[in-house]
């Protein structure tokens, strides 16, 4: 297996493809088969078995997502839910207690509010921009603090370097979820973060044609939520380990078109006298977008705005334009625009989405790689048949 080496555009090519070749393949074949030939394993982890996350495929994709990150390891799960609740409950057990940024991506939002209470773990929210208030937070059971790079859906960028100092001086485990930044811009073990975890779903595979997932870390916590999934079950098929690895591939170059495209957006929409506020890291008008130039080797290709006329006007708005689609989805090659009351946060009851600041209006846009022309062009055109 290729080993890292070179730059994250390199390793995207090559790290972890096997070594040597499967028959001279150029490219990682599938490997469709459920079990292999027993070959004298010791322990049941290690039988190879597609839920046991040890078959060809994932193996050889584990390798490449760790390398991005340069982490030991990593572990590609059945989808970013998957990631995310299997390594809650790796960490977390029956009376524990959990750091929770306040304004997150809807489902991790109601998996902590209303299953990790089930099990009997307890959670606080916490402010991610104003770590001076977590210490009040903190319980002798407090195992863990989980934030997102980048909060979806108001862009929002936590002080990341007080997370994990924080994690380091009162022996939590850091997460981070690191799916709207995507390796490209942010690769959260190289400042200390211990798991970083995705929703390969979006930038990762970038074609929207799957679900996946990924924990990212050191060997031994990858371990540890590897063995929890073998039992809870949420494994990635080989068939779309497949179409992962093929799409991740072109990661660097994706990202970047959707790094350059949404500055241009987000510039363009500010400017826009029917536009009330645009939340975009690369803004100088976002406030936190000194942190976000210093830890980010780019800001993304994800925004949030508000139109000044509320919901009727961003209904219209979203109506009115042609290419992007209507899809609550993101991080794909395509223009997506959503409404995240009623789609990625309508489990949130309206006031806890009132308290956040996520109002009816608001419009998230992920921006696709089409030519950002014709995507102002089309936002344009669309601003003006309000
Ligand atoms: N994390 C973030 C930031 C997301 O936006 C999403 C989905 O939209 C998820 C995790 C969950 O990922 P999946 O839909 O692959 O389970």
């Amino acid at each position: 297996m290729v080993k890292s080496s070179g730059k994250i555009e390199t390793k995207l090519i090559h790290s972890g493809e096997p070594i040597p070749r499967i028959y001279g393949s150029v490219v990682m074949p599938v490997f469709q088969s459920a079990m292999f030939e027993y070959a004298g394993e010791r322990s049941y982890d290690d039988l190879k078995y597609i839920r046991l996350n040890n078959t060809p495929n994932a193996v050889a994709l584990s390798a490449k997502l760790a390398a991005l990150e340069n982490a030991e390891a990593a572990l590609v799960t059945a989808s970013g839910m998957a990631a995310i609740s299997t390594t809650l409950l790796t960490l977390l057990s029956t009376g524990d207690h959990v750091l929770a940024q306040d304004c997150l991506y809807g489902g991790t939002h109601d998996f902590v509010t209303r299953d990790l209470e089930k099990f009997g773990i307890s959670f606080d929210f916490i402010e991610g921009n104003n770590p001076d208030s977590w210490k009040s937070k903190l319980r002798l059971t407090t195992k863990a603090i989980y934030v997102e790079a980048i909060s979806n859906p108001l862009m929002r960028v936590p002080d990341l370097d007080a997370v994990v100092s924080f994690a380091r001086a009162h022996h939590l485990v850091s997460v981070v979820d690191n799916t709207f930044a995507s390796p490209i811009n942010y690769r959260p073990p190289e400042h200390g973060f211990d798991l970083s975890l995705h929703s390969a779903t979006k930038y990762l595979n970038g074609h929207s044609d799957i679900v996946a997932g990924a924990v990212i870390g050191p060997s031994k916590l990858v371990e540890q939520v590897t063995h929890r999934l073998n039992h809870l079950g949420g494994s990635l098929d080989p068939h779309a380990a497949f179409l992962l690895h093929r799409g991740v591939k072109t990661l660097a170059v994706r990202v970047k078109q959707h790094n350059t495209n949404a500055q241009q957006i987000a510039e363009f929409l500010e400017q826009q006298p029917k536009i009330l506020r645009v939340n975009y890291p690369g803004l100088k008008s976002h406030p936190q977008h000194a942190r976000a130039s210093k830890l980010f080797d780019g800001y993304g290709g994800m925004m949030s705005f508000e139109l000044k006329g509320g919901v009727k006007a961003a209904e219209s708005f979203m109506h009115n334009t042609k290419l992007p689609v209507i899809a609550p989805s993101l991080g794909g090659v395509e223009t997506l625009l959503t409404r995240p009351a009623v789609t990625s946060h309508s489990g949130m009851t309206s006031k806890d989405r009132e308290r956040l600041g996520i109002t009816e209006g608001l419009i998230r846009l992920s921006v696709g790689i089409e030519a950002v022309e014709d995507l102002i062009a089309d936002f344009r055109q669309a601003l003006d048949r309000i």
